[in-house]
């Protein structure tokens, strides 16, 4: 293995642990970011300058790169990468998902529009634009529904309504947030889209996993045991293994392959939110990334090596050893934030520390900044890491920990 141009974009929280797994591996790695490097001059071929909202021109500067450092594989770790590493890998002609595959889990009107395709259970959907009348536009669609922006992700703008009055309320909400300039470059053609989709009752699960040649390897099936109804939907509890019955597990297995043959996604991370009802297994979003935050944390393979080193391994063309996931049961809980304002202080950090089975409090948010809750907020407070032997172990210690967390925050 030559090189491998790793994107990460500053935004993401993604960066330390990858930037870690780097560094552990024997391969060349090269970082493309959205920041001009200030030591990129003394380092030569170890770090590129890219703007992730024009990934056409993005492309063009990994092309010249590539000249003078050969590259033998692009790897994007979140939403906003991923699809610049595939164009770029295509541009190239390096092995990696196809852009249409990549493009097809990154918007999701594209996907489900691929996998009402298919026989795997769909809600259907609408896509609106944002100049659409959004008292006309509820009159067309059943209720209880799901509005979401097309390319947002972490929940964002994602809204339940059960009324005509709270769609309109929603909808407006969405182009509102849509508007925002730092949404609207993020969210660039798509940002004048919305999409509605039929409410699927029941409860999630995630599931991590490695395609390798379109196989799927399963990393970890995670419960959230919290509920998630909406109209927000805040992600809280991560649990592993999952307490489901083997036949559901299966279930769950079978629908994510099949989703991401149907995408036509067949290398690297996969990861997939799912719902189950009576009527099946239902796919809320297949990605191709890894899981987001600082989740990944609570995951070691084979002989403890991290989910971003697998990954990487995968990518450089190195065996990526053994996949089983070490360590009992594992959970990790997302702080939300709980309302809009100046954060002054996360307090119990410690006690909650000294909870049994919990391995680490971190707090990503610094004192000071401000702070905004879903559905416009993007960020969480920080994550609480646990290990027991099981998963209701975990669960507890999660629960009680956070009960220990005081937050403050100011207007
Ligand atoms: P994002 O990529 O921003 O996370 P998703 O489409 O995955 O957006 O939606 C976020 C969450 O909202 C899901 O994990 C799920 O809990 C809920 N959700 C989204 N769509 C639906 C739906 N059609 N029915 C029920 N819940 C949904």
């Amino acid at each position: 293995m030559g090189r491998l141009l790793l994107l990460l974009p500053t935004e993401t929280y993604r960066a330390h642990d990858f930037m870690e797994a780097a560094g552990a591996l024997d391969v060349d790695v090269a970082v493309g970011s959205d920041r001009p490097q200030a030591l990129a001059d003394l380092t030569p071929g170890k770090t590129l300058a890219l703007s992730f909202p024009t990934p056409d021109a993005a492309v063009r500067d990994i092309l010249a790169f590539a000249e003078t450092y050969p590259l033998d594989a692009i790897l994007g770790v979140d939403d906003d990468s991923v699809l610049l590493a595939a164009m770029a890998s295509e541009a190239l002609g390096l092995s990696h998902n196809s852009t249409a595959s990549v493009r097809a889990s990154r918007y999701k009107h594209v996907m489900r529009q691929m996998l009402a395709d298919t026989g795997l259970p769909s809600p259907r959907f609408r896509l609106f634009s944002i100049q659409d009348d959004p008292a006309a536009a509820a009159r067309s669609v059943r209720f209880p529904c799901v509005l979401k922006p097309v390319s947002l992700s972490a929940s964002r703008g994602v809204i339940r309504a059960d009324s005509p009055d709270a769609f309109t309320g929603a909808f407006r909400r969405i182009v509102a947030l849509l508007s925002r300039p730092g949404v609207a470059t993020r969210a660039g053609e798509t940002a004048d889209r919305v999409l509605v989709e039929d409410y699927i009752p029941g409860e999630e699960v995630v599931l991590e996993g490695l395609l390798a040649g379109g196989a799927l390897t399963v990393l970890a099936l995670f419960d959230k045991p919290d509920p998630l109804e909406g109209p927000y939907f805040e992600e809280t509890l991560y649990v592993t293994p999952s307490r489901l019955p083997a036949d559901r597990q299966a279930a769950i297995r079978n629908t994510t392959g099949e989703a991401a043959r149907a995408l036509g996604l067949r290398e690297g991370p996969v990861h997939a939110e799912l719902r189950l009802n009576d009527a099946g297994v239902w796919i809320v979003e297949i990605a191709a990334r890894s899981i987001g935050g600082l989740c990944s944390r609570i995951l070691r393979f084979g002989a403890g090596i991290s989910l971003e080193e697998l990954i990487l391994r995968q990518a450089a063309g190195l065996h990526p050893g053994p996949m089983q996931r070490v360590e009992g049961a594992a959970g990790v809980m997302m702080l939300p934030v709980p309302k809009q304002g100046v954060l002054r202080s996360v307090r119990g950090t410690d006690a909650a520390k000294q909870v049994a089975g919990i391995r680490d409090v971190v707090i990503t948010i610094p004192p000071g900044q401000e702070v905004e809750p879903l559905p416009e907020g993007s960020r969480y407070l920080g994550f609480v890491f646990a290990h027991a032997d099981r998963p209701e172990e975990v669960e507890a210690a999660l629960r009680e920990a956070y009960r220990r967390l005081a937050v403050t925050i100011e207007p």
